[in-house]
């Protein structure tokens, strides 16, 4: 398990992240949110060591981080840090190198994951002469060819189009399976809805959200109705609970207040002619916008 306990960071006088605490379990993908500024690449660089925490602590299955530790870590972080002038092979070996991996062991895992990749005929290309799609894809390889326990994942799909992003995340998953602890960071709430069952929301370095993304949405309380149909906007907004009616092409979005609101609508609605009645819970991009909004 990884552990973060009450770690506050400083720049000088400027403080960074505050008494950040948050565990990440076997086989999780945890989410690490928060707007440009937040945080999160500072709680990364304490995560591997490159930064000492002011306070707290953060341990690895109940070991302080530290660089012996990093063996077990794999990161993909924002600075992408590939040696451009080598070859895949030359280049992966190094990174499995550091990580003590054998020689055999490495090529091994190299030729799978390329395979996987569909990029096995740029093993003995340069870097600098692949395209940025696929540098990332050596990056991310780089950063798993351990079969890490802990992966740091900052904004790893920034860049890549929707068939290597579906590649990613699935590879994503098949370590998940094997137990590796995921932490993932993302300004796009679809791809943490979609990965992430536990996460924290950090507004300048302060935490103002964190837990089970269903309990979070559960809490939240708010909800969404579309609705395509002969009812007017002026009508929905008459309903009590009913927060805001925003009407999209032919399509009504009512948010509302909790779902014991959904009954009320319907009564309204179905008195005419109604194509779609569709209930939703918030989506993590609005509870997002609304708690960042509440602190800045
Ligand atoms: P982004 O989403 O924009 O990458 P972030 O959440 O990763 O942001 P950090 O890079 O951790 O945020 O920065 C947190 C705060 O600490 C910011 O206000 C930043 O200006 C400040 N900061 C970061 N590094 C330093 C540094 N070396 N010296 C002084 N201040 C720093």
């Amino acid at each position: 398990m990884l552990k973060v306990a009450e770690v506050t960071k400083y720049y000088g006088d400027f403080l960074a992240v505050d008494n950040l605490s948050f565990e990440v379990k076997e086989g999780e993908i945890f989410g690490l949110l928060g707007a440009n500024g937040a945080g999160k690449t500072t709680t990364f660089r304490m995560i591997m060591s490159l930064l000492e925490p002011d306070h707290g602590e953060i341990t690895l299955d109940g070991k302080k981080i530290d660089y012996d530790t990093m063996e077990k870590v794999g990161f993909l972080t924002e600075e992408r840090s590939l040696l451009t002038k080598m070859t895949v092979e030359e280049q992966i070996l190094y990174y499995g190198r550091l990580k003590g991996m054998a020689e055999d062991v490495i090529l091994k895992r190299l030729d799978e994951l390329l395979e996987r990749f569909g990029i096995w005929s740029y093993k003995k290309r340069k870097i600098k002469e692949l395209s940025k799609g696929n540098q990332q894809k050596i990056q991310f390889i780089s950063a798993i060819i351990n079969e890490p326990k802990l992966l740091i994942l900052d904004e790893p799909f920034t860049g890549l189009d929707p068939i290597n992003v579906k590649k990613f995340k699935e590879e994503i998953f098949r370590l998940k399976e094997k137990g590796c602890m995921i932490i993932f960071s993302s300004h796009q709430m679809e791809h943490i809805e979609q990965f992430c069952e536990k996460l924290v929301l950090l507004v300048k370095g302060k935490v103002v959200l964190s837990g089970y993304l269903k309990d979070i949405k559960k809490e939240y309380q708010k909800m969404n109705i579309f609705i395509q149909g002969g009812v007017s906007k002026e009508e929905l907004e008459k309903v009590p609970g009913v927060l805001k009616v925003v009407q999209v092409a032919d399509e009504k979005q009512v948010k509302i207040q909790d779902e014991s609101v959904i009954g009320d609508v319907f009564k309204v609605v179905k008195k005419y002619d109604t194509r779609k009645f569709v209930v939703e819970e918030a989506s993590l991009n609005e509870i997002f916008i609304e708690k960042v909004g509440e602190v800045l």
